[in-house]
């Protein structure tokens, strides 16, 4: 298929890229570099460096694409950030994301799959969660998530466009050649490894006083390369709905540490703080209808194999895409 992906630049979005050209989809990348890097797009795929937001540039690379399908991963994605700065999310994840399902509509796409976020639901009545439970977000990001989830499934009613929209989980580790660079980095796992690789004197545990066994915040880890494979079986015709995906296992964050711990052979000193505004307790997928509708079966499950795989990338990148040679790296 002929796939047009934005924010393919960034974490998840590189990787699936990867997955499809291995596949043998033709694949055109649409990104403003802004939190991803040239040097993470598969030279096989053909990349625009161009924003959202600009709807005559939208509308005409996806045309010119002759996309039969779009990925849409391009976003702003960090909870604490939305907390602080609610109106960046809700003007790129929802007022830009228009433009995409406008050109899709317009352009005839046959598929449109969309990255959305267990932090649409907020924190759940139960665990593992299914897709059926209430959506009740607590931070912007979750919120903007929801928003377009909704636009969706209008588009979906009234234009007949057929969608897959998965709520990740939290999506970890690495593929051979892509893996995880944030400038600004605020994730748990990369964090805990820079402590290993001695760029870091220590990480942060953010608060110790949740209601779970060890008092921090639990989290479904997910490897990233599982992901990208739902996408692929997400492409097929008459997929359609929404998903989550993760292995359906918690982890806590100082199981996470120790984890990284074995991994890496190396002892890690973590500092506790404070709550992080807007993180619910505990998250955990049921992604039995991924299992049962798409034929999703996660090849690396297990949080050990996810770390592996992630701390290998980090080790042979130090400085991520830093040092590439591309200048919008
Ligand atoms: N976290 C932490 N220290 C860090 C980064 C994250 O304790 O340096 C916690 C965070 O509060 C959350 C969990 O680890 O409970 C996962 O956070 P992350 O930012 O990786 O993903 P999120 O769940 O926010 O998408």
């Amino acid at each position: 298929m002929n796939v047009f992906v934005t924010g393919g630049a960034g974490y998840i979005g590189s990787i699936c890229v990867e997955e499809l050209l291995n596949a043998g989809h033709h694949v055109t990348v649409l990104d403003n570099l802004t939190e991803g890097h040239r040097a993470a797009v598969d030279p096989r795929a053909k990349f625009i460096h161009g924003c959202l937001s600009d709807a005559a540039l939208v509308a005409q690379s996806v045309r010119d694409s002759q996309a039969e399908a779009i990925l849409h991963f391009a976003a702003n994605a960090l909870v604490g950030e939305s907390m602080t700065n609610p109106g960046k999310y809700f003007r790129n994840n929802v007022a830009s994301g228009l433009n995409l399902l406008d050109a899709a509509v317009v352009c005839g796409v046959k598929k449109f799959v969309f990255s959305s976020t267990c932090a649409t639901y907020g924190p759940p009545d139960r665990v593992p969660m299914t897709e059926d439970l209430p959506q009740r977000p607590i931070n912007p990001y979750g919120e903007s998530k929801l928003m377009f989830e909704k636009m969706l499934n209008w588009y979906h009613q009234l234009h007949g466009l057929e969608f897959v929209a998965f709520r990740y989980f939290n999506a970890a580790g690495a593929s051979g050649k892509y893996g995880e660079h944030h400038r600004i980095e605020t994730h748990l796992i990369p964090n805990v490894l820079k402590v290993a690789l001695g760029q870091a004197a220590q990480c942060e545990i953010y608060g110790t006083d949740y209601p779970t066994p060890d008092g921090t915040c639990i989290r479904d880890y997910i490897h990233i390369v599982d992901l990208a494979q739902a996408h692929i079986l997400g492409l097929a015709p008459g997929k359609q709905g929404f998903f989550n995906l993760g292995n359906g296992d918690g982890y806590s964050v100082r199981q996470v540490i120790s984890t990284c711990e074995k991994i890496t052979g190396r002892q890690i000193a973590a500092f506790e703080k404070p709550r992080r505004p807007g993180d619910p307790p505990k998250l955990v997928a049921s992604a039995e209808k991924a299992v049962r509708e798409l034929g999703w079966r996660p090849k690396f499950p297990k949080l050990e194999e996810i770390v592996a795989t992630a701390w290998e990338w980090h080790r042979k990148h130090p400085t991520g895409y830093a040092d590439s040679a591309f200048p919008h790296s």
